[in-house]
């Protein structure tokens, strides 16, 4: 049956406003359903045992915590988890929870599919079908942080699941709010990265609304002609409008860009593609990060030996580029955005590990 209650977490301090209000409660009942959520890590309003009981009761049918069912939780033995999410209109989305030395990264999608068309991705191969809500982007965050044990901290997020980030803002960018508030997830700006197939005019939006957070930029070839073919939105896009915006966003933010380059043998990974990288992005304050390609089942792109992924990575670095190559991970479970969903769907084309990676 359809659930008719509000979303909290579409937009939490309207919600539990309204609520507060219908029931004459004192503001600290608000405060103490965020504390709960955010930082006591409820898992269902039974937990939040510092409500009195029969409000805690009444509170479960006038508004929805959760809009989504776990479909699937997959761990591999790095520390890495992953959530399939099946949404309330049938439609599935994955996130990720990253485990490092000192890092605990969560990694969240913003649309069912992907519009992009990239073509050695995963998640764009249907297309798209919707933008998430911002409940359903804060429900991911949610959701990774009650994976931790107790002695773990949620310490980044990076917006790289499925989906466009920059296509979706006006659901993303209340979400982010959340993650960064002192009163939601408490994880600094710095530490917040949002992965853009690069749309020159979102970004300059992003740079007027809020340029404290990291952007990163998928770039993958080093000229028109090359990305038209792997990123065919490029097409009505073109590197050098990407480039400025990359550079405004520098400029209001102060902070360097990050820009991705997956690896595919033969096809961007020569010493002429990374000279003219380098070209591309001289005198720029930029983080290079190299991606070798992480098979997807039933497309033809291949993964770069190991020398021509360090000839690629020397030519960079002699022009003085700041490089960084990704470690995989948790590429046993499927974990990068839109291998799990496809296997899942039973697709001819599903994924055998695309592994992903850590930042
Ligand atoms: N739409 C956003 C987020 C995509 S996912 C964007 O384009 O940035 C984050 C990164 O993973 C992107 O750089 C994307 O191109 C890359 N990626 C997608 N499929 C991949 C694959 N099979 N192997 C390696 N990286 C991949």
């Amino acid at each position: 049956m359809p659930n008719d209650t509000p979303h909290l977490l579409n937009s939490i301090d309207t919600v539990l406003a309204a609520w507060s209000e219908k029931h004459g409660l004192p503001r600290f009942r608000t405060q103490q359903v965020r504390n709960w959520l955010f930082k006591k890590r409820a898992a269902g309003w039974d937990d939040m045992t510092d409500l009195p009981k029969a409000l805690r009761h009444e509170v479960a049918g006038e508004m929805q915590l959760w809009s989504t069912e776990i479909s699937r939780h997959t761990q591999s033995d790095d520390g890495t988890e992953k959530l399939l999410l099946s949404l309330a209109d049938g439609g599935q989305i994955e996130c990720v929870l990253l485990r490092g030395k000192a890092r605990r990264t969560i990694c969240v999608s913003t649309q069912v599919g992907c519009a992009m068309g990239c073509v050695f991705c995963a998640s764009g191969l249907d297309g798209v079908e919707r933008n998430l809500t911002t409940g359903e982007i804060v429900e991911q965050m949610l959701r990774l942080q009650l994976l931790l044990h107790d002695d773990e901290r949620l310490s980044h997020l990076v917006v790289m699941g499925m989906g466009e980030p920059l296509a979706n803002l006006d659901a993303l960018m209340p979400a982010l709010e959340e993650a960064n508030s002192p009163d939601g997830l408490n994880i600094g700006a710095r530490r917040i990265t949002i992965s853009t197939v690069g749309l020159p005019l979102s970004i300059d939006r992003l740079a007027r609304a809020n340029a404290t957070y990291r952007l990163a930029i998928s770039l993958h070839a080093p000229n028109d002609a090359l990305r038209n073919q792997l990123v065919p939105v490029n097409d009505r896009i073109g590197l050098a409008a990407i480039i400025q915006s990359a550079d405004e966003y520098f400029n209001v933010s102060g902070r360097r860009i990050t820009f991705e380059y997956v690896l595919l043998a033969e096809l961007n990974d020569q010493p002429q593609h990374a000279r003219e990288l380098a070209q591309l992005l001289a005198g720029r304050e930029a983080l290079i990060n190299v991606i070798p390609y992480n098979p997807v089942a039933g497309l033809p792109y291949r993964t770069p030996d190991m020398q021509s992924q360090v000839r690629f990575r020397r030519i960079l670095e002699d022009a003085g580029l700041q490089v960084r190559f990704r470690h995989l991970k948790g590429d046993r479970i499927n974990a990068a955005c839109g291998q799990l969903r496809r296997s899942q769907a039973g697709s001819s084309r599903a994924g055998n590990g695309l592994g992903i990676t850590q930042i």
